[in-house]
């Protein structure tokens, strides 16, 4: 009770002999929550306390369901050998788990980062400070504090796949209130605010990397950020119970240069899971996930969410990209090296907080194995990046022989029942294993012996933990026991007996294993300890690995997928020739996808309209521009033929409705707030996809906002590279008003009644909207899609019968501003006199029937396109 006490807010489990059992309110929740009997104890009050438990050579996966669900787990250990106790045995949590600490092998993690996160802000900055105990990753980092809201700290938790923030319990409320805003579903751990006091979270800071003064760390009058970081080291001392050894650094994350990209546009671009069903499958990384090791996928996951934005850096990176495949062999040997390796950045982890097993040791000796040949296929390359690669992987030739000497080839789990030290290895555990060779031969031998003296076939030899070692008789046989034959346990069809001999054998068996396991957990906690000096060589090796595991992912993506080399560089154009998108061409097949060109500039093609039917495939050329800028950035090659990009530094996206509605926010309302965004952040360096700004009201309203918002996009001192797709045809006369706009449009061809979708881009504008075409494909009832043809016929020829409605209509009409109507009163003057001009210099007796059909074809497109 008063351990619980402690450990309010936790789930205790408390360990009993061989299982961990829970209690009172913690049992009723246990149980409902892992299925699990709910039984009673009596505990000296009236009533039996409620409890459950479960056996502790499985409570890792009850632990990871219970903090799947959002609960925090404290583990309760036995910290005295029972047997020499007195009185109640000692005991003591030496262990919680949050979501964000939840280090449990299996927890299905692999690749993905388990970051759990700190936070500190003043009126000036915002700190974070983020951890993957796992990894033994620590960063922290700062921003500006934005007024009023928490935008900016909202998008870092969610981009970087945050698990759990700590937090002081005095801001918990205002963060609380963000999160829901967000609709963000993280653990939030409020915490006392003693965690958050500068002077204690400088101390904590300086003990734990060993330095006198914050100088060094490069966090000296850095308050808020050394608060965060601060307050997460204590945190997980808090948790872990011991100092969070497998953190040997912090580094001050440098977001300068990195690409900022916000959840909408992660989402948008289906980068790590599709938007729908949330899979992996036909997301980017379902396309370029090609990595063999789990700390590659972690990698790659980290670059996906923060491309660079330095040509050089990009430039690096894809070289890198281009040697590797350029010698598919080589590749392919590593690749086939990198299939062995363990996930031994997470193995370090554990060696340095003291959590490894015999069979971890061993993964890592495998792993180590691997790394000369690794090295020698990467000496073959001249690319910086590679080199730098092959340089960070050490030599482990020592560390290997250390553990290949020490432990067995396949160790069992447990480091306390022997069986894991190599014979020859120490002398004391081999002579102790020969002097009870003969006693085990004997007791192996037993059974046949004994089978053969007494004449029953069914005998057997058996061994439990309560009773030793036993001679097994069914009861039919009983009468054909020898009289050396002492009972000694009665089961419904058996009776088991020892002899005396076969007891003094035992005697000298488990006497000898026992001290033979007590020298083995020795030997191995002196081993595991030998390996700690290895701790920041394997933490460089280990990164250097995953580098080069998301290299040879891209190479092989590359060719696999008949990708090239974007040249990257500082420019503002970026010109993609018969590009694909990544995940659209896999989902459609090989060769059924039609390739684009993309050209943009900040001068004469700043801007593209895209108009064309529904359907057709504008929504997939603009984030497919946008995909490829993106795997550029991040150093992947790219579905085109060819490609030039200049860097940009961020990507926006305005694409489609989000799925905040049942959180009470109008489509609309989510349309405007995130384009408000968009024009508050982007920069002449961005880019921006927009697609159909402005359908989520009334038409009037909407064109309105959408030919404002591209009006102010293309003016020369906000111009920022944008594609905007839209059905208001009205939008496409923007282009031959402002400079920079061009109009693209998709071809579609109409067969009889059916449309066609070419899906190739077209310069210019679409001449129709193939609306009710799409809904006939996506089964609208035929009488409703007459009605609907009826009304567009009405509607295009300007005799709407609902002329009763026009108050309605004037009243929206009056959200043109003067100027606009005004300008489209020029506009329609103008085409008229086009039009004039066009046919007053026609010749009729000098053009041929068929040319006359054209000519008047032409004409009649003249005229519906506007
Ligand atoms: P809407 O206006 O209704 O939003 P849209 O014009 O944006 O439609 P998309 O969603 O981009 O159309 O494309 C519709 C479908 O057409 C895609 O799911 C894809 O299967 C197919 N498609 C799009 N572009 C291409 C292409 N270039 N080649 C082959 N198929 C394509």
């Amino acid at each position: 009770m008063a351990i619980k006490d402690e450990y309010r807010d936790t789930i205790l489990m408390y360990r009993l002999g061989d299982f961990y059992e829970m209690f009172f309110d913690d049992a009723l929740l246990a149980s409902r929550e892992l299925e699990l009997t709910l039984t009673g104890r009596n505990c000296g009050l009236e009533e039996r306390a409620p409890m459950c438990g479960v056996p502790h050579h499985s409570v890792d996966q009850y632990i990871v369901r219970l903090v799947s669900n959002g609960h925090k787990v404290a583990v309760c250990e036995q910290m005295e050998d029972p047997a020499e106790a007195k009185g109640i045995v000692k005991r003591e949590i030496t262990r919680i788990y949050t979501p964000g600490t939840l280090d449990i092998e299996g927890a299905g993690t692999g690749n993905e980062n388990v970051y759990i996160a700190s936070v500190c802000f003043s009126e000036e900055l915002t700190a974070l400070a983020v951890a993957d105990i796992t990894t033994g990753e620590f960063s922290v980092y700062e921003f500006d504090t934005e007024a009023g809201s928490h935008d900016r700290l909202m998008n870092e938790i969610s981009v970087l796949g945050i698990r759990e923030l700590v937090i002081s319990a005095d801001a918990a409320p205002v963060i609380e209130a963000s999160l829901s805003d967000h609709m963000m579903d993280i653990y939030l751990d409020p915490v006392d605010d003693s965690f958050y006091r500068y002077q204690a979270c400088r101390d904590v800071l300086m003990s734990h990397f060993g330095v006198t003064s914050l100088i060094p760390l490069d966090m000296e009058s850095r308050e808020e950020m050394v608060s965060a970081a601060g307050s997460l080291l204590m945190y997980l001392r808090e948790t872990q119970k011991s100092e969070p050894g497998q953190i040997r650094e912090i580094s001050i994350r440098q977001t300068d240069g990195l690409m900022h990209l916000d959840r909408a546009t992660m989402r948008n671009l289906e980068l790590l899971e599709t938007i729908y069903d949330h899979d992996i499958r036909g997301s980017l990384l379902g396309v370029i996930g090609k990595t063999r090791t789990a700390m590659g996928g972690r990698l790659l996951r980290a670059w996906l969410r923060e491309p660079l934005t330095d040509a050089g850096e990009i430039n690096t990176r894809l070289d890198a990209v281009e040697a590797l495949k350029n010698e598919p062999v080589i590749s392919n040997n590593i690749s086939n090296s990198l299939k062995y390796v363990y996930d031994f950045q997470r193995l370090t982890a554990r060696v340095a907080t003291g959590r490894a097993d015999a069979r971890d040791l061993t993964a890592l000796k495998k792993t180590i194995a691997q790394l000369p040949d690794i090295k020698e296929e990467l000496g073959s390359f001249d690319a910086a990046a590679l080199k730098d690669i092959n340089s960070s992987i050490g030599d482990f030739g020592a560390l290997y022989t250390m553990i290949d000497r020490a432990l067995t080839d396949d160790p069992p789990q447990t480091i306390t029942d022997g069986g894991i030290i190599r014979p020859g290895y120490s002398k004391e555990l081999d002579d102790l294993k020969e002097s009870i060779k003969d006693a085990k031969a004997w007791i192996a031998g037993l059974e046949a012996s004994e089978k053969e003296r007494t004449g029953i076939k069914t005998l057997k030899v058996g061994y439990n933990k309560v009773f030793g070692y036993y001679i097994d008789v069914s009861k039919g046989m009983t009468d054909k026991v020898p009289d050396d034959y002492i009972r000694k346990q009665t089961l419904v069809n058996n009776e088991r007996y020892i002899t005396p001999e076969l007891k003094e054998k035992e005697d000298l068996v488990l006497t000898a294993e026992a001290k033979i396991n007590k020298i083995e957990y020795e030997e191995f906690r002196k081993l595991r300890s030998a390996v700690e000096p290895y701790i920041p060589a394997l933490q460089a090796a280990s990164a250097a690995v995953a580098s080069l595991d998301v290299f040879i992912s891209f190479a092989k993506t590359a060719s696999d997928n008949n990708y090239v080399k974007p040249v990257v560089d500082s420019g503002d154009i970026i010109d993609i020739k018969s590009g694909r998108h990544p995940a659209v061409e896999q989902m459609i097949g090989a060769g059924m996808f039609v390739s684009n060109d993309t050209y943009m500039d900040m001068k004469d093609r700043s801007m593209l309209i895209i108009t064309g039917p529904n359907m057709s495939g504008k929504s997939t050329y603009m984030r497919q521009t946008a995909v490829i800028v993106l795997m550029a950035q991040i150093g992947c090659f790219v579905p085109a033929t060819a490609a030039h990009i200049g860097v940009v530094d961020r990507i926006f996206t305005r694409i489609g409705a989000s799925d905040n509605l049942s959180y009470g926010q109008s489509t609309f309302y989510i349309e405007m707030s995130e384009l408000a965004g968009i024009l508050r952040n982007a920069s002449s360096r961005s880019l921006v996809i927009l697609d159909e700004i402005g359908r989520g009201t009334s038409t009037f309203d909407g064109l309105s906002i959408a030919w404002a918002t591209a009006e102010y996009l293309a003016k020369p001192e906000h111009r920022v590279r944008t594609m905007f797709a839209t059905h208001y045809h009205e939008l496409t006369d923007l282009a031959s008003e402002c400079e920079g706009i061009c109009n693209l449009s998709v071809a579609a061809a109409e067969d009889g009644n059916d449309v066609v979708f070419l899906h190739n881009i077209l310069e210019g504008p679409a001449s129709k909207s193939y609306g009710i075409h799409v809904a006939r494909i996506a089964g609208i009832p035929e009488s409703i899609r007459n009605a609907a043809k009826h009304k567009l016929n009405e509607l295009e020829s300007g005799q709407s019968a609902h002329t009763h409605n026009s108050e309605e209509s004037s009243e929206q009409l009056s959200f043109m501003t003067d100027d606009m109507k005004k300008e489209a009163e020029n506009a329609d003057a103008e085409r008229y006199r086009k039009l004039s001009a066009k046919l007053s210099n026609m010749d009729i007796n000098r053009m041929t029937p068929v040319a006359a059909m054209v000519a008047l074809q032409e004409l009649i497109e003249e005229v519906n396109d506007n």
